[in-house]
C-alpha cells in the first residue's frame, strides 16, 4: 500500500533546492530517524560509500563504510538442497569506520542528545558535494562551543574521503580532547525476518595482515578468508591552531586512534583535517595494499583539504551542467527531492568504473550490495544520457562476467550464457530460484541496455568488441530455453520463467520476457550481420571464438519472428503470462494496510495462485516496447493491471507513471511520480534506513524524461511528446546524444530545444520531424492542448 511513512516537517527540513538539511535539532526526531538520516546523508563516489553517521559515533544505527565489490563469500544454507542451487553467496562487507572524531570537553564526552544545543544545522550540500555540520552548544559548566565539520567522499580520487573538523570556544578557555579513530567494528547483525536485508556473518571476517603507524598516520590491512581480497585502510591528519596541542597515536589490529589534547583558548579555533584512504584488491599482497593506501594519503596531505574540496565542488558543478533537471513548481520540495535523487545517481555511479551499481548504491547493505537488473533498466538510461564513459564501463563489467555466465548456463543445462540475477563477482548469488535464477529476463535486460548505449552514444566499437559476443551468447540462451510449440501453432514459447513481478513465479510465456527475448534475438541477428558486412575480420575472429554457426543465426531470426506473445481477445489485453487470467483475484478489500508488503505476511504460494502483482510487469513491457502496443491496448492493459499492483517493490511506481502519462491518466502520472521521487525522502517502503533505493531513483529520472517530456529512443531515433503536470510551470533538462548536448525546456505552451554543442541533431516533436544545427541551434515547438476527452482522471484510490 503506497503511503508516505514520513513527511519531513518544513521548519526542520526546509525545502532548499540545493541541499537536504536539518536546520534545528529535534531530540525525538533525531532518535526516531537515526537510520534514515544515515541514508539521507550518506556520501559516496561509486567506489567508496560512507553512511551519514555522526562524527561523535553516537547515536548510531549502522555506520557503514562500503567499497564497491568488496565482499566475502558466505555459505547459502538450504533446508533441502537441489541441483544447480548456488551454494556460495556473496555479501558486501562493512569496512573499518574512519568518520569517528569523538570530542571530550573538560573530560566530558560530547554527544548531541545530551548537550544543550544553541544552533544546529546538518546539511548535504548538493552543489559542494559535502556533508556539513554546524553545532553550537553550552557545556554543563556554561561554556559556549562551536563545532563545524565538512565531510566528503572525493569524486576525483576514488579511494579518498576527508573530514575537516573545527572547534572554537566562544567565550572561555576550555580543555578539549579529540579522539580521531579508524575502527574495524564487529560485523553488523542481520535482521533475518526480512529477506531483503543482508545476511550477517558469525565471527571475524576481516583478518588482520599488518599495521603501520607514524606521526598522525595509521594504516590497517586485512584479508578476507574466502573471497581472497586484501583491504587496506588508513587515516592521516593535519592540525592547525594557535593553541597548544599534544598528539598521540596508537594502533592495533582493529583500532587506530589519534588523540589531540588541546587547551582551547577563546576564539582560537582548533582545526583538524582527517584524510581516509581505502583500497582493496584480489591480486596484490598486504604489503602492496598498504603502500597503495599510504600513497593516497600522501597525495591527499600534499593537496590539502581546501584543494580537495574545491575540486569536489567543480566536479559536482560539472555533473549538474550535464545532468540537472529543473522543475518549476510552487512546491519547492519537488525540486529538492529531484536534486537529492539525481545526486544519488552521481554518488552511485561516478567512480564505479570496473564495477556494477548495487541496488542500494553504497548507502547500505540491503540486498548484500548485489547488482540486479536495476542497473540496466532503471539506472543505465540516465548514465547513458549524462555520462557515457561510465555507462560503457558498467556494460564492460557485464562483459567481463561472460565466462562465469557461460559456466552457469552449462550448469543449468543451457547453451550460451546465463547472467546471474544477483551478484557481485559474476556468480549467481540468489538462493530463491523462483524469484532469482528464474528471472531469465536479466539476460535480455543487459542486451536491451547495450543497444540503448550503442544507439545513444554511437559507440559502435563497443558493440563490435564486446557487445556482439554478449548478444551471441544471450541469443543462444533464448533459443535453447524456448521451443516451437505445436500447442501454440508452432510459435516460439518460453516456459518456466519469472518476469519482473515476483508475486507470480515460474510461468509460461511471460509477455514481458518474451518481448525482451525477441528483442535480444533480433538485435543479435542484426549485430552479427552488420559486423560481418563491415568488419569481416572481426566477425571471423568472433565466430571462431564463440563457435558461431550460420544456421543458428537463422534460427534466432525464426524464433524472434515466431515469438509467441500472449493476447486475450475477450478482454483485449495482454495476459501477463499464459495462466495469469485463470488465477483468482487477490482479495484487496480484506487485506489490511499493515499486511503490506505482502511478501512479509503471506507465503509465496498464496501470492502465486492469485492475481496480485508486486511491480510493473506488462506495464513495464509497454514502456520498453511502446510500438508493440496500440494506444487502446496500453489503456486497457493499464486499467487491468494497475488495480492489481501493490507496488511492494520500489521499482514499480516510476514505470506506472510513465505509462499513465502516455495514456493521459494525468492525475495518476503525477501521483505515481510523486511516490517514486519521494521513495526515500518520505520512506515510502519503510526501509530506507537500510539504504537508498537506487532503481527508484533512476526511475524518477525515467519518469521525468521518458514520462513528462515523453522521450522515446527506439532504434536510436529520438522523439519527444511532452505533457507537463498542471502543478508544474516548467521542466528543463539536458541530454547528451552521440556527443552532442541538447537542452530541453518545456512549459504548458511550448517546448524549446537547444543544441548546446554539436553540428546536427534530428529528432521529432509530437510526431513532427525537426532538425537542429550549429547554424540554427534553437527550435520552439507548440505543446498541444489536451485532445478532446483525453483522460484527465485516473487518480490513485
Ligand atoms: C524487486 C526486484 C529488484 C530487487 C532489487 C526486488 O524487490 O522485486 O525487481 O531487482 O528488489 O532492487
Amino acid at each position: 500500500m503506497l503511503r508516505p511513512r514520513y513527511i519531513p516537517p518544513e521548519d526542520i527540513f526546509p525545502p532548499n533546492p540545493w541541499a537536504f538539511e536539518a536546520v534545528h535539532y529535534d531530540a525525538r526526531l533525531a532518535r526516531e530517524l537515526t537510520g534514515q538520516a544515515e541514508t539521507m546523508f550518506a556520501l559516496s563516489n561509486g567506489y567508496l560509500g560512507i553512511r551519514g553517521a555522526v562524527e561523535e559515533g553516537t547515536p548510531v544505527r549502522e555506520a557503514g563504510t562500503y567499497l564497491n565489490g568488496f565482499y566475502e563469500h558466505r555459505p547459502i544454507s538450504y533446508g533441502e538442497h537441489a541441483y544447480g542451487f548456488p551454494r556460495i553467496g556473496q555479501s558486501i562487507l562493512n569496512c573499518p569506520n574512519g568518520t569517528v572524531l569523538k570530542l571530550f570537553v573538560d573530560d566530558e564526552p560530547f554527544v548531541v542528545p545530551r548537550a544543550e544545543i544553541l544552533d544546529y544545522r546538518r546539511s548535504l550540500d548538493l552543489r559542494a558535494g559535502t556533508l556539513n555540520r554546524d553545532v553550537r552548544w553550552v557545556t554543563p559548566t556554561g561554556k559556549r562551543l562551536h563545532m563545524r565539520t565538512v565531510r566528503l567522499v572525493s569524486l576525483a580520487h576514488r579511494h579518498l574521503a576527508a573530514i575537516e573538523f573545527e572547534l572554537t570556544a566562544e567565550d572561555a578557555d576550555v580543555e578539549v580532547a579529540v579522539s580521531s579513530e579508524l575502527e574495524n567494528a564487529r560485523p553488523l547483525n542481520a535482521d533475518t525476518t526480512d529477506p531483503r536485508l543482508a545476511e550477517g556473518f558469525i565471527g571475524r571476517v576481516l583478518h588482520p595482515t599488518g599495521t603501520r603507524s607514524a606521526g598522525l598516520r595509521a594504516l590497517l590491512s586485512y584479508r578476507t578468508a574466502s573471497s581472497g581480497l586484501s583491504l587496506g585502510c588508513g587515516m592521516d591528519h593535519s592540525v592547525s591552531t594557535e593553541c597548544s596541542v599534544l598528539t598521540q597515536l596508537s594502533c592495533d589490529d582493529d583500532v587506530a586512534v589519534a588523540l589531540f589534547r588541546c587547551k582551547l583558548e577563546r576564539n582560537k579555533p582548533l582545526r583538524i583535517r582527517k584524510y581516509l584512504s581505502y583500497h582493496y584488491s584480489d591480486i596484490v599482497d598486504p604489503e602492496e595494499i598498504l603502500a597503495q593506501t599510504a600513497s593516497t594519503l600522501d597525495r591527499a596531505t600534499r593537496s590539502g583539504f581546501e584543494q580537495i574540496s574545491e575540486r569536489q565542488r567543480s566536479d559536482v558543478e560539472r555533473f549538474w551542467a550535464r545532468a540537472d533537471v529543473t522543475v518549476e513548481s510552487e512546491n519547492l520540495r519537488t525540486q529538492q527531492t529531484i536534486r537529492w535523487n539525481l545526486f544519488q545517481l552521481l554518488q552511485a555511479s561516478e567512480r564505479a568504473e570496473g564495477h556494477g551499481i548495487g541496488a542500494r548504491g553504497l548507502t547500505g547493505r540491503t540486498y548484500e550490495g548485489h547488482y540486479f537488473w536495476d542497473t540496466e533498466i532503471y539506472v543505465l538510461p540516465f548514465i547513458i544520457y549524462t555520462n557515457p564513459a561510465i555507462a560503457r564501463s558498467v556494460l564492460k563489467f557485464r562483459y567481463d562476467m561472460l565466462d562465469k555466465a557461460r559456466a552457469r548456463a552449462r550448469e543449468l543445462g543451457h547453451r550460451g550464457a546465463t547472467f546471474p540475477w544477483r551478484t557481485i563477482n559474476g556468480e549467481e548469488a540468489s538462493a530463491y530460484y523462483a524469484a532469482g535464477t528464474a528471472q531469465y529476463h536479466i539476460n535480455a535486460d543487459i542486451a536491451y541496455a547495450l543497444r540503448k548505449y550503442v544507439e545513444v552514444t554511437g559507440d559502435q566499437a563497443f558493440l563490435w568488441n564486446y557487445g556482439a559476443e554478449m548478444l551471441i551468447e544471450t541469443a543462444r540462451l533464448w533459443f535453447d530455453l524456448g521451443f516451437f510449440s505445436d500447442a501454440k501453432g508452432g510459435l516460439f514459447c518460453i516456459n518456466g520463467v519469472t518476469g519482473p513481478d515476483e508475486y507470480t513465479a515460474i510461468v509460461n510465456n511471460n509477455c514481458f520476457t518474451n518481448l525482451m527475448a525477441r528483442e535480444n534475438l533480433r538485435y543479435a541477428v542484426k549485430t552479427v550481420g552488420t559486423l560481418e558486412r563491415l568488419h569481416p575480420d572481426l566477425f571471423n575472429r568472433l565466430a571462431a571464438r564463440t563457435g558461431l554457426d550460420r544456421a543458428e543465426i537463422v534460427q534466432w531470426g525464426e524464433a524472434a519472428d515466431r515469438m509467441y506473445l500472449p493476447y486475450d481477445a475477450r478482454l483485449k489485453i495482454h495476459p501477463q503470462d499464459d495462466d495469469f487470467l485463470d488465477l483468482e483475484r487477490w482479495d484487496f478489500a480484506s487485506t489490511s494496510e499493515d499486511d503490506y508488503p505482502l511478501l512479509l505476511h503471506y507465503h509465496p504460494l498464496n501470492l502465486y495462485r492469485s492475481q496480485v502483482i508486486k511491480q510493473a510487469d506488462t506495464v513495464m513491457a509497454m514502456f520498453l516496447f511502446g510500438s508493440h502496443f496500440t494506444q487502446d491496448e496500453k489503456r486497457r492493459n493499464f486499467e487491468y493491471y494497475d488495480p492489481l499492483t501493490t507496488h511492494d517493490s520500489s521499482l514499480s511506481v516510476c514505470i506506472q507513471s510513465i505509462i499513465a502519462n502516455e495514456i493521459r491518466f494525468d492525475r495518476k502520472a503525477i501521483e505515481y511520480f510523486d511516490f517514486a521521487a519521494a521513495m526515500d525522502m518520505s520512506d515510502i517502503g519503510g526501509n530506507m534506513m537500510h539504504g537508498a533505493h537506487i532503481a527508484a531513483i533512476g526511475g524518477t529520472w525515467l519518469a521525468l524524461v521518458y514520462g513528462f517530456a515523453g522521450l522515446r529512443d527506439d532504434d536510436g531515433r529520438i522523439s519527444f511528446n511532452p505533457i507537463l503536470p498542471e502543478a508544474w510551470s516548467a521542466l528543463k533538462f539536458v541530454l547528451t546524444v552521440r556527443g552532442q548536448t541538447l537542452r530541453i525546456e518545456i512549459d504548458h505552451v511550448s517546448a524549446t530545444y537547444r543544441l548546446l554543442n554539436g553540428e546536427r541533431f534530428d529528432f521529432s516533436h509530437a510526431g513532427e520531424e525537426c532538425v537542429l544545427s550549429a547554424a540554427e541551434p534553437v527550435l520552439t515547438c507548440a505543446v498541444g492542448p489536451l485532445p478532446a476527452g483525453a483522460g484527465r482522471g485516473g487518480g490513485l484510490d
